[in-house]
């Protein structure tokens, strides 16, 4: 154990000098006070009453005084400190209340606005056009059908004269739930196949055989064909069809109605024609067009109107149509040479993508709500 050092002046050691201290603490207290917020005394506290302090720094300087200096130089630091302590926690005080004060104001809720938290779905196109087209035809007094989407093959085929050798009827086409010769003991009693339909025409077999005539019906619902999903193709899609049979039918009336329809969803003056083709169900048959809503034909030989829609055709192909094949009728039991009929038939889908500059099919399958919102509720 050494012998005090009697020699020792603390006036000389810097850090413990009177004015020293006294600076280093205005100092302080002057950084206390230009606080602007809880950030800035975050760091002037560490700057200043911190561990590496001026007045931190003093303080240890005090255990190598001689004794009867401790005393004097202590106090006046633990002075200094307890004063920039002291002024640290009544900024610290009043920036808190400062704080508080506005995220009051700024983060106020106003608990009356009205805010929906489940948003309202919009319907799905595809339904909102095919009831707009059961409204056309109900409005003239058609009744709307619907029929098994797993349908017997001579329901989807055979009664629509559509031969076993047909092309519809090979496996590229169609979705076999069971084939007619896969197993004689699974099959029906008539010896038919189970298809999932690949037409709602079916249904129109259906509405013959349940009803006398005359017979105003239309079909809308889901069909199925064995395609890849891409741009333009669905395995699942959406068709309406229309029968009407009844005494004295002509293609006339066919032409009139499809007339009528185009004019409620298109809107005045747009004129369809018919074109000659051919389907098993009906005789004659047409493939039906209209006029291009979008140019009216204004496009067509005019390069610098071309037009999107039609692809500068003048006219859109809508489906088709044409009258009930006389065997078609004699399947359903109903006499041909009394009634006669037509039926036609176009697919929703399609419909929509020209009606709505909608030019990809997989959006329409797709579920997402980004597509389906801007239609909103069409009624
Ligand atoms: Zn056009």
């Amino acid at each position: 154990m050494s012998a005090p050092n009697k020699s020792y002046d603390p006036v000389e050691v810097e850090a413990l000098k009177p004015e020293a201290i006294d600076r280093a603490r205005d100092e302080a207290l002057a950084a206390i006070s230009a606080a602007a917020d809880l950030d800035a005394l975050r760091e002037v506290k560490a700057a200043h009453a911190g561990d590496r302090s001026a007045l931190a720094l003093a303080n240890r300087e005090i255990g190598a005084l001689p004794p009867h200096a401790k005393a004097d130089a202590g106090k006046r630091v633990g002075m200094a400190r307890g004063a920039v302590n002291k002024a640290l926690a009544a900024r610290q005080e009043v920036l808190e209340a400062e704080r508080d004060e506005r995220v009051l104001v700024e983060e106020a809720v106003d608990v009356t606005l009205p805010y929906d938290r489940t948003p309202a779905g919009a319907r799905h196109p595809l339904t909102t056009l095919m009831e707009r087209v059961e409204d056309i035809f109900t409005a003239m007094g058609y009744e709307v059908a619907e029929g098994p989407e797993v349908e017997a093959e001579w329901f989807n085929f055979d009664a629509l004269n559509i031969a076993p050798d047909h092309p519809a009827r090979t496996m590229q086409d169609t979705f076999f739930v069971r084939g007619p010769e896969a197993d004689g003991e699974q099959e029906d009693a008539d010896g038919s196949g189970i298809v999932l339909r690949t037409h709602t025409s079916p249904v129109q077999i259906r509405s013959l055989l349940d009803r006398e005539p005359p017979v105003y019906v239309i079909c809308p619902g889901k069909v199925f064909r064995t395609d890849e999903l891409d741009a333009t193709h669905t395995p699942v899609f959406h068709q309406v069809e229309l029968l009407a049979v009844d005494e004295g039918l002509t293609m006339a009336d066919l032409k009139g109605t499809l007339d009528h329809m185009v004019t409620a969803l298109f809107g005045e003056g747009l004129g369809t024609r018919l074109r000659p083709s051919y389907f098993p169900f009906t005789e004659p048959s047409a493939e039906m067009d209209m006029v291009c809503f979008a140019c009216r034909g204004a496009s067509v030989g005019d390069p610098d109107r071309p037009c999107r829609t039609c692809s500068s055709e003048g006219w859109i192909e809508l489906g088709g149509c044409g009258m009930v094949n006389p065997r078609v009728l004699t399947a359903c039991g109903v006499d041909p040479q009394k009634y006669s009929g037509f039926a036609f038939g176009f697919g929703i889908e399609r419909m929509l993508m020209f009606r709505h500059n909608v030019e990809d099919m997989r959006d329409m399958v797709e579920g997402d709500v980004r597509f389906t919102r801007p239609f909103g509720m069409e009624i």
